[in-house]
Protein backbone atom coordinates (compact mmCIF):
# COMPACT_ATOMS: atom_id res chain seq x y z
CA UNK A 1 0.00 0.00 0.00
CA UNK A 2 1.61 3.65 -0.76
CA UNK A 3 -0.05 6.60 0.68
CA UNK A 4 1.10 10.06 1.53
CA UNK A 5 2.57 8.80 4.73
CA UNK A 6 4.65 6.08 2.79
CA UNK A 7 4.77 2.57 1.32
CA UNK A 8 4.04 -0.72 3.63
CA UNK A 9 2.80 -3.72 3.05
CA UNK A 10 -1.09 -4.27 4.32
CA UNK A 11 -4.55 -5.82 3.69
CA UNK A 12 -7.45 -3.06 3.40
CA UNK A 13 -10.94 -4.13 4.42
CA UNK A 14 -13.59 -1.76 2.69
CA UNK A 15 -16.94 -1.47 4.85
CA UNK A 16 -19.66 0.36 3.13
CA UNK A 17 -18.16 3.52 1.80
CA UNK A 18 -15.21 3.59 3.98
CA UNK A 19 -11.66 1.96 4.99
CA UNK A 20 -12.97 -0.74 8.13
CA UNK A 21 -9.32 -1.95 8.54
CA UNK A 22 -6.04 -1.70 7.48
CA UNK A 23 -3.43 -4.40 8.90
CA UNK A 24 -0.44 -3.61 9.94
CA UNK A 25 1.52 -6.60 8.22
CA UNK A 26 -0.16 -9.49 8.20
CA UNK A 27 -2.91 -10.69 6.39
CA UNK A 28 -6.47 -9.26 7.86
CA UNK A 29 -8.98 -12.19 8.28
CA UNK A 30 -11.44 -12.62 5.72
CA UNK A 31 -15.08 -11.70 7.05
CA UNK A 32 -17.64 -14.25 5.37
CA UNK A 33 -19.46 -12.89 2.23
CA UNK A 34 -16.56 -10.07 1.45
CA UNK A 35 -15.54 -9.75 -1.36
CA UNK A 36 -11.66 -10.11 -2.64
CA UNK A 37 -9.54 -8.08 -5.44
CA UNK A 38 -6.30 -9.50 -5.80
CA UNK A 39 -3.68 -6.98 -5.37
CA UNK A 40 -0.59 -9.06 -4.83
CA UNK A 41 2.45 -7.50 -7.56
CA UNK A 42 0.46 -4.13 -7.17
CA UNK A 43 0.00 -1.44 -4.65
CA UNK A 44 -3.04 -0.39 -3.41
CA UNK A 45 -3.65 4.13 -3.19
CA UNK A 46 -5.74 6.67 -2.82
CA UNK A 47 -7.76 7.07 -5.98
CA UNK A 48 -5.65 9.41 -8.67
CA UNK A 49 -7.42 12.70 -9.22
CA UNK A 50 -7.49 15.11 -12.43
CA UNK A 51 -7.53 18.68 -12.27
CA UNK A 52 -8.14 19.20 -15.98
CA UNK A 53 -10.51 16.73 -17.87
CA UNK A 54 -13.08 17.95 -20.98
CA UNK A 55 -16.00 15.79 -20.34
CA UNK A 56 -18.03 18.08 -22.97
CA UNK A 57 -20.96 17.82 -21.34
CA UNK A 58 -23.01 19.95 -21.56
CA UNK A 59 -23.47 20.52 -25.80
CA UNK A 60 -20.47 18.04 -26.78
CA UNK A 61 -22.03 14.93 -26.18
CA UNK A 62 -20.91 13.88 -30.14
CA UNK A 63 -17.13 13.74 -28.71
CA UNK A 64 -17.62 12.44 -24.89
CA UNK A 65 -20.56 12.66 -22.12
CA UNK A 66 -20.02 13.10 -18.53
CA UNK A 67 -21.13 9.16 -18.41
CA UNK A 68 -18.33 8.26 -21.09
CA UNK A 69 -15.50 10.58 -19.61
CA UNK A 70 -15.88 9.33 -15.89
CA UNK A 71 -15.79 5.57 -16.91
CA UNK A 72 -12.63 6.44 -18.90
CA UNK A 73 -11.26 7.72 -15.25
CA UNK A 74 -12.08 4.70 -13.40
CA UNK A 75 -10.98 2.26 -15.48
CA UNK A 76 -7.51 4.88 -15.06
CA UNK A 77 -7.68 4.91 -11.84
CA UNK A 78 -9.39 7.95 -11.14
CA UNK A 79 -11.54 8.84 -7.98
CA UNK A 80 -12.03 12.58 -8.90
CA UNK A 81 -12.40 14.51 -12.24
CA UNK A 82 -12.32 18.25 -12.62
CA UNK A 83 -14.31 19.01 -15.34
CA UNK A 84 -13.64 22.06 -17.35
CA UNK A 85 -15.94 24.74 -18.18
CA UNK A 86 -15.80 25.30 -21.77
CA UNK A 87 -18.93 23.64 -22.35
CA UNK A 88 -22.01 25.01 -24.39
CA UNK A 89 -23.21 26.62 -22.60
CA UNK A 90 -20.06 27.65 -20.96
CA UNK A 91 -20.22 26.70 -16.74
CA UNK A 92 -20.54 30.45 -16.07
CA UNK A 93 -23.66 30.20 -14.01
CA UNK A 94 -25.08 28.26 -11.16
CA UNK A 95 -27.29 26.80 -13.15
CA UNK A 96 -24.68 24.73 -15.59
CA UNK A 97 -22.30 23.74 -12.34
CA UNK A 98 -25.76 22.81 -10.97
CA UNK A 99 -26.45 20.81 -14.39
CA UNK A 100 -23.27 19.11 -14.63
CA UNK A 101 -23.36 17.93 -10.88
CA UNK A 102 -26.83 16.55 -11.59
CA UNK A 103 -25.86 14.74 -15.10
CA UNK A 104 -22.58 13.38 -12.88
CA UNK A 105 -24.94 11.57 -10.29
CA UNK A 106 -24.10 7.61 -10.49
CA UNK A 107 -20.87 8.78 -12.19
CA UNK A 108 -18.25 6.08 -11.74
CA UNK A 109 -16.16 8.61 -10.37
CA UNK A 110 -16.62 12.17 -8.54
CA UNK A 111 -16.71 14.98 -10.64
CA UNK A 112 -16.28 18.64 -9.41
CA UNK A 113 -17.51 21.20 -12.02
CA UNK A 114 -14.92 24.06 -12.35
CA UNK A 115 -16.77 27.77 -13.37
CA UNK A 116 -15.65 30.45 -16.16
CA UNK A 117 -13.38 33.43 -14.49
CA UNK A 118 -15.22 35.51 -17.04
CA UNK A 119 -18.55 35.35 -18.73
CA UNK A 120 -19.12 32.81 -21.27
CA UNK A 121 -15.27 32.66 -21.48
CA UNK A 122 -15.39 36.04 -23.59
CA UNK A 123 -13.28 37.54 -21.56
CA UNK A 124 -14.76 40.59 -21.13
CA UNK A 125 -16.61 40.82 -17.97
CA UNK A 126 -16.04 38.65 -14.43
CA UNK A 127 -18.68 35.79 -14.52
CA UNK A 128 -20.34 35.40 -11.11
CA UNK A 129 -17.85 32.90 -9.24
CA UNK A 130 -19.62 33.42 -5.83
CA UNK A 131 -22.78 31.87 -6.95
CA UNK A 132 -20.87 29.00 -8.61
CA UNK A 133 -18.55 28.47 -5.66
CA UNK A 134 -21.77 27.90 -3.52
CA UNK A 135 -22.56 24.97 -5.55
CA UNK A 136 -19.45 23.90 -4.97
CA UNK A 137 -16.56 24.79 -7.37
CA UNK A 138 -13.11 25.44 -6.70
CA UNK A 139 -11.88 26.17 -9.30
CA UNK A 140 -12.14 29.00 -12.00
CA UNK A 141 -10.78 28.83 -15.81
CA UNK A 142 -11.19 30.02 -18.84
CA UNK A 143 -9.30 27.27 -20.11
CA UNK A 144 -8.98 26.79 -23.96
CA UNK A 145 -8.26 31.07 -23.66
CA UNK A 146 -6.08 32.48 -21.26
CA UNK A 147 -7.55 36.00 -19.55
CA UNK A 148 -5.61 37.93 -21.99
CA UNK A 149 -7.11 41.49 -20.12
CA UNK A 150 -4.44 41.88 -17.27
CA UNK A 151 -6.72 44.23 -15.14
CA UNK A 152 -9.82 41.64 -15.70
CA UNK A 153 -7.08 38.70 -14.37
CA UNK A 154 -6.16 41.17 -11.58
CA UNK A 155 -9.63 41.37 -10.22
CA UNK A 156 -10.36 37.51 -10.86
CA UNK A 157 -7.61 36.76 -8.72
CA UNK A 158 -8.43 39.65 -6.15
CA UNK A 159 -12.07 38.01 -5.96
CA UNK A 160 -11.61 34.29 -6.27
CA UNK A 161 -9.13 35.11 -3.22
CA UNK A 162 -12.09 36.51 -1.09
CA UNK A 163 -13.89 33.62 -2.07
CA UNK A 164 -11.37 30.92 -0.89
CA UNK A 165 -10.90 29.33 -4.45
CA UNK A 166 -8.92 29.30 -7.08
CA UNK A 167 -8.01 31.07 -10.41
CA UNK A 168 -6.28 28.55 -13.02
CA UNK A 169 -4.76 29.91 -16.17
CA UNK A 170 -4.73 28.22 -19.83
CA UNK A 171 -1.33 30.65 -20.21
CA UNK A 172 -1.17 31.35 -23.75
CA UNK A 173 -0.84 35.52 -25.15
CA UNK A 174 -3.18 35.29 -28.17
CA UNK A 175 -1.27 38.11 -30.16
CA UNK A 176 1.62 35.70 -29.95
CA UNK A 177 0.12 32.47 -29.93
CA UNK A 178 -2.14 33.82 -33.04
CA UNK A 179 -2.80 30.90 -35.55
CA UNK A 180 0.04 28.78 -34.62
CA UNK A 181 -0.59 25.20 -34.64
CA UNK A 182 2.93 23.49 -33.61
CA UNK A 183 5.67 24.29 -31.66
CA UNK A 184 7.63 27.35 -33.08
CA UNK A 185 11.26 26.29 -34.36
CA UNK A 186 13.45 24.71 -36.97
CA UNK A 187 10.52 21.87 -37.18
CA UNK A 188 7.64 24.04 -38.05
CA UNK A 189 9.77 26.31 -40.61
CA UNK A 190 10.93 22.80 -42.14
CA UNK A 191 7.16 21.46 -42.22
CA UNK A 192 5.59 24.91 -43.53
CA UNK A 193 3.49 25.11 -40.51
CA UNK A 194 2.76 28.51 -38.51
CA UNK A 195 4.51 28.50 -35.34
CA UNK A 196 3.05 28.73 -31.88
CA UNK A 197 6.35 29.93 -29.97
CA UNK A 198 6.95 29.02 -26.14
CA UNK A 199 7.29 32.68 -25.29
CA UNK A 200 3.41 33.19 -26.29
CA UNK A 201 3.01 31.06 -22.67
CA UNK A 202 5.98 32.18 -21.03
CA UNK A 203 4.80 36.16 -21.26
CA UNK A 204 1.47 34.79 -19.75
CA UNK A 205 3.49 32.83 -16.86
CA UNK A 206 5.35 35.78 -15.96
CA UNK A 207 2.21 37.95 -16.11
CA UNK A 208 -0.04 35.72 -13.76
CA UNK A 209 2.71 35.48 -11.61
CA UNK A 210 3.41 39.27 -10.74
CA UNK A 211 -0.58 39.58 -10.27
CA UNK A 212 0.11 36.37 -8.10
CA UNK A 213 2.11 37.98 -6.26
CA UNK A 214 0.48 41.91 -6.16
CA UNK A 215 -2.68 40.34 -4.81
CA UNK A 216 -1.43 37.20 -2.58
CA UNK A 217 -4.31 35.41 -4.40
CA UNK A 218 -4.08 31.48 -4.96
CA UNK A 219 -2.90 30.48 -8.76
CA UNK A 220 -2.89 27.92 -10.59
CA UNK A 221 -1.29 26.85 -13.82
CA UNK A 222 -2.74 24.85 -16.28
CA UNK A 223 -0.37 22.34 -18.38
CA UNK A 224 2.79 23.87 -18.58
CA UNK A 225 4.85 23.04 -21.35
CA UNK A 226 8.01 24.93 -21.28
CA UNK A 227 11.33 25.10 -19.20
CA UNK A 228 11.38 28.78 -18.81
CA UNK A 229 7.78 28.71 -17.64
CA UNK A 230 9.14 25.84 -15.35
CA UNK A 231 12.10 28.53 -14.03
CA UNK A 232 9.70 30.92 -13.18
CA UNK A 233 7.39 29.94 -10.99
CA UNK A 234 10.43 28.45 -9.16
CA UNK A 235 11.41 31.76 -8.87
CA UNK A 236 7.88 33.20 -8.29
CA UNK A 237 7.51 30.57 -5.61
CA UNK A 238 10.76 31.49 -3.21
CA UNK A 239 9.44 35.28 -3.78
CA UNK A 240 6.50 34.31 -1.60
CA UNK A 241 3.66 33.76 -4.67
CA UNK A 242 1.37 31.12 -3.92
CA UNK A 243 1.42 28.75 -7.07
CA UNK A 244 0.91 25.60 -8.16
CA UNK A 245 1.33 24.37 -11.72
CA UNK A 246 0.13 21.28 -13.57
CA UNK A 247 1.96 19.67 -16.54
CA UNK A 248 0.03 16.56 -19.04
CA UNK A 249 0.58 13.05 -19.37
CA UNK A 250 1.69 14.36 -23.24
CA UNK A 251 4.46 17.04 -22.58
CA UNK A 252 6.09 14.64 -20.30
CA UNK A 253 6.45 12.00 -23.11
CA UNK A 254 6.09 13.47 -26.60
CA UNK A 255 7.58 15.63 -28.64
CA UNK A 256 7.08 18.00 -31.49
CA UNK A 257 8.94 15.55 -33.81
CA UNK A 258 6.01 13.46 -33.84
CA UNK A 259 4.18 16.22 -35.96
CA UNK A 260 6.21 15.36 -38.64
CA UNK A 261 4.02 13.14 -40.33
CA UNK A 262 1.11 16.07 -39.88
CA UNK A 263 -1.13 13.54 -37.49
CA UNK A 264 -3.85 15.45 -36.31
CA UNK A 265 -3.46 13.59 -33.39
CA UNK A 266 -0.54 15.43 -32.13
CA UNK A 267 -2.33 18.74 -32.15
CA UNK A 268 -2.72 20.43 -28.78
CA UNK A 269 -2.46 23.60 -27.10
CA UNK A 270 -0.30 24.50 -25.80
CA UNK A 271 1.88 22.48 -28.51
CA UNK A 272 4.17 19.58 -27.71
CA UNK A 273 7.42 21.16 -27.69
CA UNK A 274 10.83 20.25 -28.06
CA UNK A 275 12.66 17.55 -26.49
CA UNK A 276 14.95 20.65 -24.39
CA UNK A 277 11.57 21.81 -22.79
CA UNK A 278 9.87 17.50 -22.40
CA UNK A 279 13.40 16.87 -20.43
CA UNK A 280 13.23 19.89 -18.16
CA UNK A 281 9.39 18.82 -17.58
CA UNK A 282 9.99 15.91 -16.23
CA UNK A 283 13.11 16.95 -14.23
CA UNK A 284 10.37 19.39 -12.61
CA UNK A 285 8.00 16.74 -11.92
CA UNK A 286 10.80 14.80 -9.99
CA UNK A 287 12.51 17.82 -8.10
CA UNK A 288 8.71 19.18 -6.67
CA UNK A 289 8.83 22.29 -9.05
CA UNK A 290 5.56 21.07 -10.57
CA UNK A 291 3.13 20.57 -8.39
CA UNK A 292 0.27 18.19 -10.25
CA UNK A 293 -0.02 15.96 -13.56
CA UNK A 294 -3.22 16.78 -14.93
CA UNK A 295 -4.72 15.03 -18.35
CA UNK A 296 -6.02 17.71 -19.91
CA UNK A 297 -8.23 14.74 -21.44
CA UNK A 298 -9.95 16.33 -24.59
CA UNK A 299 -11.84 14.01 -26.75
CA UNK A 300 -13.20 15.01 -30.31
CA UNK A 301 -15.26 13.61 -32.88
CA UNK A 302 -13.47 12.24 -36.05
CA UNK A 303 -14.95 14.94 -37.96
CA UNK A 304 -12.97 17.84 -35.81
CA UNK A 305 -9.86 15.61 -36.17
CA UNK A 306 -9.59 14.11 -39.77
CA UNK A 307 -8.63 17.45 -41.38
CA UNK A 308 -5.43 19.43 -42.08
CA UNK A 309 -3.56 19.56 -39.43
CA UNK A 310 -4.07 23.32 -39.01
CA UNK A 311 -7.92 22.78 -39.10
CA UNK A 312 -8.21 20.49 -36.82
CA UNK A 313 -9.23 20.70 -33.25
CA UNK A 314 -6.42 20.57 -30.74
CA UNK A 315 -6.35 17.83 -27.37
CA UNK A 316 -6.00 14.09 -27.06
CA UNK A 317 -7.23 11.62 -24.92
CA UNK A 318 -5.89 11.06 -21.50
CA UNK A 319 -7.79 9.39 -18.73
CA UNK A 320 -6.97 6.28 -19.44
CA UNK A 321 -3.66 6.33 -20.42
CA UNK A 322 -2.17 8.89 -17.92
CA UNK A 323 -0.90 6.21 -15.05
CA UNK A 324 0.78 4.04 -18.09
CA UNK A 325 2.39 7.10 -19.32
CA UNK A 326 3.72 8.55 -16.26
CA UNK A 327 5.05 5.26 -14.81
CA UNK A 328 6.83 5.03 -17.69
CA UNK A 329 8.99 8.15 -16.97
CA UNK A 330 11.15 6.63 -13.69
CA UNK A 331 9.82 8.42 -11.09
CA UNK A 332 9.75 6.63 -7.51
CA UNK A 333 5.73 5.60 -7.26
CA UNK A 334 5.24 7.58 -4.36
CA UNK A 335 6.18 10.76 -6.28
CA UNK A 336 4.12 9.82 -9.00
CA UNK A 337 1.17 9.53 -6.44
CA UNK A 338 1.93 12.52 -4.63
CA UNK A 339 1.24 14.50 -8.40
CA UNK A 340 -1.60 12.44 -9.44
CA UNK A 341 -3.49 11.95 -6.23
CA UNK A 342 -2.96 14.07 -3.24
CA UNK A 343 -1.12 16.96 -4.24
CA UNK A 344 -4.01 17.21 -6.76
CA UNK A 345 -6.97 16.57 -4.67
CA UNK A 346 -5.60 18.93 -2.52
CA UNK A 347 -5.45 21.56 -4.94
CA UNK A 348 -8.76 21.17 -5.62
CA UNK A 349 -9.86 21.38 -2.44
CA UNK A 350 -11.28 17.01 -2.54
CA UNK A 351 -8.81 16.63 0.22
CA UNK A 352 -9.22 14.41 2.41
CA UNK A 353 -12.08 12.37 0.73
CA UNK A 354 -9.65 11.60 -2.06
CA UNK A 355 -5.85 11.74 -2.13
CA UNK A 356 -5.91 9.58 1.18
CA UNK A 357 -3.95 8.89 3.42
CA UNK A 358 -5.59 5.16 3.58
CA UNK A 359 -6.82 4.89 7.44
CA UNK A 360 -9.51 3.56 9.66
CA UNK A 361 -12.70 5.92 9.00
CA UNK A 362 -11.17 7.03 5.61
CA UNK A 363 -13.65 7.72 2.77
CA UNK A 364 -12.93 4.52 0.47
CA UNK A 365 -11.49 6.46 -2.91
CA UNK A 366 -8.91 4.19 -3.95
CA UNK A 367 -7.21 2.75 -6.59
CA UNK A 368 -5.14 -0.94 -7.33
CA UNK A 369 -2.10 0.00 -9.15
CA UNK A 370 0.05 -2.63 -11.46
CA UNK A 371 3.45 -0.36 -12.54
CA UNK A 372 4.68 -3.23 -14.31
CA UNK A 373 1.35 -4.19 -16.26
CA UNK A 374 2.27 -4.14 -19.97
CA UNK A 375 -0.61 -3.20 -22.41
CA UNK A 376 -0.55 -1.84 -26.31
CA UNK A 377 -3.19 1.33 -26.32
CA UNK A 378 -5.97 0.72 -28.52
CA UNK A 379 -7.89 3.58 -29.36
CA UNK A 380 -11.08 1.53 -30.29
CA UNK A 381 -10.94 -0.33 -26.66
CA UNK A 382 -10.57 3.03 -25.23
CA UNK A 383 -14.08 3.55 -23.13
CA UNK A 384 -14.34 7.65 -24.21
CA UNK A 385 -16.76 8.23 -27.14
CA UNK A 386 -13.69 9.56 -28.79
CA UNK A 387 -10.53 7.79 -29.91
CA UNK A 388 -8.01 10.29 -30.70
CA UNK A 389 -5.25 8.84 -28.40
CA UNK A 390 -1.74 9.84 -29.54
CA UNK A 391 -0.65 6.48 -28.16
CA UNK A 392 -2.22 4.43 -30.93
CA UNK A 393 -0.36 1.18 -30.90
CA UNK A 394 2.55 2.12 -28.24
CA UNK A 395 3.53 0.12 -25.12
CA UNK A 396 2.70 1.16 -21.76
CA UNK A 397 3.86 -0.46 -18.64
CA UNK A 398 1.37 0.39 -15.68
CA UNK A 399 -2.29 0.09 -15.76
CA UNK A 400 -4.94 0.87 -13.17
CA UNK A 401 -6.19 -2.84 -12.13
CA UNK A 402 -9.16 -1.64 -9.88
CA UNK A 403 -11.13 1.55 -8.92
CA UNK A 404 -13.06 1.48 -5.70
CA UNK A 405 -15.03 4.79 -5.43
CA UNK A 406 -17.32 5.37 -2.50
CA UNK A 407 -16.62 1.66 -1.74
CA UNK A 408 -17.94 0.54 -4.78
CA UNK A 409 -15.60 -1.54 -6.87
CA UNK A 410 -16.40 0.48 -10.03
CA UNK A 411 -13.58 -1.65 -11.63
CA UNK A 412 -12.20 -4.61 -11.35
CA UNK A 413 -9.71 -6.49 -13.38
CA UNK A 414 -11.33 -9.89 -14.21
CA UNK A 415 -8.10 -11.70 -14.51
CA UNK A 416 -7.26 -10.52 -11.38
CA UNK A 417 -10.63 -11.47 -9.71
CA UNK A 418 -10.62 -14.73 -7.30
ZN1 LIG B 1 -5.96 24.59 -21.77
Amino acid sequence: MVDATGTRRADVLVKGDVVAEVSAGGPLARPAGAVVLDAEGAFVAPGLVDLHAHLREPGGEEAETIETGTRAAALGGYTAVVAMPNTSPAASSAAVVRQVLHLARGALCEVQPAGTVTEGRAGRTLANMAEMAAEGARIFTDDGNGVQDAALMRRALEYASALGVVVADHCEEASLAANGCMNEGALSSLLGLPGRPAVSEEVMVLRDLALARLTGARLHLLHLSTAASVAAVVAARAAGARVTAEVTPHHLALEDELVKGYDPVFKVNPPLRAASDRRALVAALADGALDAVATDHAPHPPEAKQVSFCDAAPGMLGLETAFGVVAGLGLPLQRVLAVMSWQPAAIAGLAPAHGGPVVPGAPANLCVLDPGRRWVVRGAALASRSRNTPYEGRELVGRARHTLFRGEPVVVAEEAQR
